[in-house]
């Protein structure tokens, strides 16, 4: 990303720009079509939304933490009437009560259902196949609509297979380039959902921006030229040197090392981990509970201490929520081997001692043993 401004009109940009589309779309494993946007998480959740949705249109959204209630809120903003199936901040979908509520929608008046694949606050990781199992047995035809903006390319997604409809991610995450891009694969489904609507604003329009007859409709606009070449690399980074499901296993192996940790650390004292079951678990994110005040003193150790930053609650954003102290979350998404998570599993050690907080013992033994792979 490190380069002069390259031309904008002809040339090399203009001709990597379009290698990118190819293994966008191999990272999500679907054969449909992808549109790229300049705009973050926030923006594929509006764009996503305003491809397919109206005002009055009613939608479903299954929701597991705080990501899942702030996609539904930017529904709400555009008057989708949005219903939320709320399951706590602890656990996953429960394809029963989804299966319920769509068998009781006789008329098939929702139009989508929208569930975020890994909720970064939560940890919590829904299995997306039984969703569309779910809507399959209940013969409803909504579409299925995926945030994977915090497990693209860390925990496994098979779009086509598992028959999500349009799917979001951005390129902050697993894909390891810097904030700014984002972008929504859709299939033909979604496509011919589209082509319903009556207005599409011209900006959030995913048509042009897949299907471009210049280059200037791939970004609606001048491209985020430094942007392309960090993700180009990204992207041969993850498909050509290590490979898509190496990556995957890379991330499993390490989600596993630090839960070893917790395993050890939460023999006493007040350390746990939020998600209790493994196949609940992403890879990607670990939260962590351990009650105020020792989350915020802990983060706050290991700021100062051991130049380790510590992620925030549940995704809570508010530091007046009575929450606020009681939690951590270790991010393990995108460029991360071994090194750094013990690294991070031994800062956090320390600080348990340095503040005194009790925890039982061998936790790093249990961490390396597993990244050893023995
Ligand atoms: C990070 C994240 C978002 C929001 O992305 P921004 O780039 O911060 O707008 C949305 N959903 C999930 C699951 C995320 O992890």
């Amino acid at each position: 990303m490190h380069q002069a401004a390259p031309n904008i009109y002809t040339g090399e940009l203009i001709d990597m720009t379009a290698t990118l589309v190819p293994d966008l779309k191999k990272i999500a494993r679907t054969e449909g079509q992808v549109a790229m946007y300049i705009g973050n998480g926030h923006a594929v959740w509006e764009a996503s939304l305003s491809n397919v949705l109206s005002s009055g249109d009613k939608v479903l959204f299954a929701v597991t933490g705080n990501f899942g209630h702030g996609w539904a809120e930017m529904a709400r903003r555009l008057g989708v009437d949005a219903q939320v199936i709320d399951f706590g901040k602890r656990d996953v979908v429960d394809i029963e009560i989804l299966k319920k509520a769509l068998t009781d929608d006789m008329q098939g008046d929702i139009k989508a259902v929208l569930v975020v694949q890994v909720d970064t606050g939560t940890s919590a990781k829904t299995h997306i196949v039984e969703i569309r199992k779910a809507m399959n047995e209940s013969d409803h035809s909504a579409l299925l609509m995926v945030d994977s903006i915090a497990s693209l390319g860390c925990d496994e997604m098979q779009m086509d297979a598992w028959g999500v409809d349009i799917l979001i991610a951005g390129c902050q995450k697993g894909l390891m380039v810097p904030p700014g891009m984002s972008f929504i694969f859709f299939n033909q489904k979604a496509e011919q959902a589209r082509d319903k609507q009556k207005i599409v604003s011209g900006y959030w329009d995913w048509r042009p921006r897949a299907h471009p007859q210049h280059f200037f409709e791939y970004f609606c606009g001048t491209a985020p030229t430094h942007h392309l070449f960090g993700l180009r690399v990204a992207l041969d980074m993850i498909l050509h040197e290590e490979g898509l499901e190496a990556v995957w296993k890379r991330h499993e192996l390490l989600a596993h090392a630090i839960w070893a940790a917790f395993d050890r650390w939460s023999v006493v004292g007040p350390l746990e981990l939020n998600i209790a079951e493994i196949n609940k678990r992403s890879h990607a994110v670990t939260s962590v509970r351990m009650g105020a005040p020792f989350g915020t003193q802990l983060r706050e150790w290991l700021t100062n201490n051991a130049g380790v930053t510590l992620g925030i609650g549940l995704g809570m954003v508010d530091r007046n929520d009575p929450e606020w102290d009681g939690f951590f979350r270790i991010g393990h998404m995108g460029h991360l081997n071994s090194h750094m998570v013990l690294g991070t599993l031994g800062a956090i050690d320390s600080g348990l001692k340095a503040l005194r907080i009790p925890h039982g013992e061998g936790a790093l033994d249990a961490a390396s043993l597993v990244c050893s792979g023995a």
